[in-house]
């Protein structure tokens, strides 16, 4: 199948799960993770018509998406990795969502590089549903105190939450969790679900899904 197929099928999948969710037709956006994959690779996609994408590391994405970003009007591009509070500059000028607010050090940061550059990125704090050690997210019971944080103390908007369930785990009772958190806090968006969860995600409430091996193939 070649890429545009796929992306398609991804779409028409979105498309029935907003209707059996009785969701609105187009409320979920779908974030295509591009990650590993070349300009190259990614060029079919921004002519199928694609525009949000997901990256999860800085550096391999200066080094593919400024020239994207040229050829191509209207990208949004979406970290979704890991952030160290030394990439914070570039990530607040190549992003234009930040989905993985995780902790006060790199909140500051963040808050410290949009002031400098006078540019907001929406952003998004992660929560690692599974309490799992080696995922990165804040604890779903200090979610609302970080939230609070980051909004009283920083100035800075929190726009969604977002999560990454366990691997090994339904993730339909993490999908709940994190929707219940954003109701408490009063959070629009929720980015939840990938290749093999999103219509779970959707039925949960998803507005917006991370897709990558469904679109670009196996990494
Ligand atoms: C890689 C990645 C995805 C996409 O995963 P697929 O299973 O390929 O769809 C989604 N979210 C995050 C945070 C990722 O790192």
């Amino acid at each position: 199948m070649e890429l545009e197929e796929r992306l398609n099928d991804v779409r028409s999948r979105i498309a029935a799960a907003e209707l059996q969710g009785r969701r609105p037709d187009g409320s979920v956006q779908l974030v295509a993770v591009s990650k590993t994959f070349d300009a190259d690779a990614i060029r079919p996609a921004l002519q199928a018509g694609q525009r949000i994408f997901g990256e999860n590391r800085v550096q391999e994405s200066q080094g593919k998406w400024p020239d994207l970003k040229a050829e191509t009007p209207g990208i949004e591009l979406h970290l979704i990795g890991p952030l160290q509070s030394n990439k914070a500059a570039e990530a607040v000028a190549l992003f234009d969502v930040i989905e993985t607010v995780d902790r006060e050090k790199i909140a500051r940061a963040l808050a410290d590089e949009m002031k400098l550059q006078a540019k907001t990125p929406r952003l998004y704090v992660q929560v690692n549903t599974g309490l799992e050690p080696q995922k990165a997210g804040i604890a779903p019971k200090e979610t609302m105190q970080f939230v609070a944080f980051c909004r009283d103390e920083l100035g800075l908007a929190i726009e969604g939450l977002m999560c990454i369930p366990p691997a090994d785990e339904n993730p339909g009772p993490h999908f709940a969790l994190l929707a219940q958190l954003a109701r408490a806090g009063g959070i629009e968006k929720l980015s939840m679900g990938m290749s093999g969860d999103y219509e779970t995600a959707i039925a949960f409430g998803a507005t917006s899904v991370r897709v990558g091996s469904a679109i670009f193939g196996a990494r």
